[in-house]
């Protein structure tokens, strides 16, 4: 499985990519965890990358692809990819053909979850993630049992710093300039798929594998 999650921050693409690594046995690639370790762990490229994401720009092209590259190389992608947040933009999406065919490898499918503006940014400002095991929970639309606790690991539930309004109006801004144009460039190739992502998440996990089920190796 070879594929890209398209949606704009909210969409639950992080949701859905975690629900199909568990099932398909392959990995998730998610350039905005892949940021947050960087930054996290002080590097160079962490550094590089702190202030834009903390602005809700995008990160430049250059940083993003190399990280893409690096994680592309690794032995664990052997089985199959499902890329998150990546790409963002044209000239980032050109670069990833470009370099999967370097690969002898293509995109099988590109899966748009598509949701209304005005219910992104509840969808985000309410969003809490596990610091410990990365699980996704909303306040208002799945809450976790017991509140501010991770119902898979005991993890406690934090708020993303770019989860707050100012910064998540921008982010969806940024989505819809430079991300949504995505939308086209794989359907003139043949490989894209819509799914409503206002539906509950198990349905919207079925039509994931309706979709993949049509994919050809
Ligand atoms: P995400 O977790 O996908 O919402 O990404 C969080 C932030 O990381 C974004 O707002 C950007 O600042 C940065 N980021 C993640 N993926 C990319 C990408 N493919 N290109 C540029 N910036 C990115």
């Amino acid at each position: 499985m070879r594929i890209v999650l398209l949606g704009a921050p909210g969409s639950g693409k992080g949701t859905q990519a975690k629900q199909l690594v568990d099932h398909y046995g392959v990995v998730q690639i998610s350039t905005g965890d892949l940021l947050r370790a960087a930054v996290a762990s002080g590097s160079e490229l962490g550094l590089a990358a702190k202030a834009a994401m903390a602005a809700g720009q995008l990160v430049s092209d250059d940083i993003v692809l190399g990280m893409i590259k690096e994680r592309l190389s690794q032995p664990d992608t052997q089985r199959g990819y499902i890329l998150d947040g990546f790409p963002r933009n044209l000239a980032q999406a050109a670069a990833l053909d470009t370099l999967l065919d370097g690969m002898n490898q293509s995109l099988q499918a590109a899966i748009s979850l598509e949701v209304p503006f005005d219910d992104l940014m509840h969808r985000l400002t309410d969003r809490q993630t596990c610091a410990n095991c990365g699980a996704i929970f909303n306040r208002s639309t799945h809450p976790s049992a017991v509140p501010d606790v991770c119902d898979l690991c005991g993890g406690p539930l934090v708020q993303r710093a770019d989860d707050n309004a100012a910064t998540v109006r921008h982010r969806l801004t940024v989505f819809e300039a430079q991300t949504a144009p995505l939308i086209a460039y794989y359907q003139n190739q043949g490989k894209l798929a819509r799914i409503d992502g206002t539906r509950p998440i198990d349905e919207i996990t079925a039509k994931f594998h309706e979709v993949l089920a049509g994919l050809s190796r």
